[in-house]
């Protein structure tokens, strides 16, 4: 799904690798200790990281949960499975688009 290079050193995929698909994907990923899942957009896990050579892993290395400070687990790709069409007329979902913290 993109060029060579694609893979981190820790295993993972880098996080540029997702910026083709943006608008329609994110990274989710769960506290281990609350029933509260974070949700980030590929832009926004970018920023957040300072490089698109970053990994999913490194991502998931970095993110906390706000309420018991445990770290988030299990972090993974997304995808809103609307059509395109419907994206096109509903709008991206929230969560393509920053960080939405649920439960
Ligand atoms: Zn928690």
């Amino acid at each position: 799904m993109c060029e060579s290079d694609s893979i981190g050193p820790d295993g993972t995929v880098r996080l540029r690798c997702y910026q083709p698909y943006a608008k329609s994907h994110f990274f989710a990923g769960s506290c281990g200790s609350c029933p509260r899942t974070i949700l980030i957009g590929v832009e926004a896990a970018i920023e957040m990281m300072g490089s698109g050579a970053a990994t999913v892993g490194e991502l998931g290395r970095r993110l906390k949960c706000s309420r018991c400070n445990r770290r988030i687990e299990g972090v993974r790709i997304a995808v809103d499975n609307r059509t395109p069409e419907c994206i096109r007329r509903e709008g991206r979902l929230p969560e393509t688009m920053g960080i939405v913290v649920s439960g």
